[in-house]
């Protein structure tokens, strides 16, 4: 496992690899702590998640970018459906943002229910144990067979689980309990 150094903005996670007095990120200054990357070289992955579980990018022609029939997913729900741009994209990524309360868990429980209808549905919380889950989807009358629940909070394990059930759809509630064994330090 070969190791390395990186620098991270604590303020906002900006990544670079020396220390800058300021965070061209969020401009704030001396924010910049130093973190050890464990590079493996079997995973994926090599930090955070990707929508296509592809970390290889290279650089194409705009114009040579095929659109494919991007049907949009319905999630249930006309408003959202609208901020999504009608409808979930296949093989996107949205993160869903609110004050704590505001009933984000409850909406996306709700949603899970809509989406099972087009395939199955992983449901990974790191805030909540499996009960707190079943409780909160018997009271929203959630009861599809093809929603799965997951309690972990690592990355890896995550990325594990996705591989060997092959869900349809991914929820991570909450992005910021996640954490990334590669990474030397606590969630932020
Ligand atoms: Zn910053």
């Amino acid at each position: 496992m070969a190791s390395d150094v990186v620098f991270f903005c604590k303020e906002c996670g900006y990544e670079s690899a020396k220390w800058l007095g300021r965070c061209p990120g969020c401009n704030n200054w001396n924010s910049f702590v130093e973190e050890k990357v464990n590079k493996k070289s079997n995973s994926k992955i090599s930090r955070g998640i990707s929508a296509t579980f592809d970390n290889k990018s290279e650089v194409v022609k705009l114009n040579d970018i095929v659109v494919k029939n991007t049907t949009r997913i319905d999630t249930g729900y006309q408003e959202l459906n609208r901020v999504f741009g009608s409808g979930l994209v296949e093989g996107s990524l949205t993160l869903i943002g609110g004050e704590p309360g505001i009933g984000k868990s409850t909406l996306i429980m709700q949603v899970c229910n809509n989406l099972s209808k087009h395939g199955t549905v992983l449901y990974v919380s790191g805030e909540e144990s499996e009960v707190q889950i079943k409780i909160r989807a018997d009271r929203l009358n959630v009861k599809a067979d093809n929603i799965l629940f997951l309690s972990e909070t690592n990355i890896t394990q995550i990325e594990d689980k996705i591989e060997k059930n092959n869900p349809k759809f991914c929820i991570i509630d909450s992005i910021q309990t996640m954490y990334d064994e590669e990474i030397s330090s606590v969630p932020r």
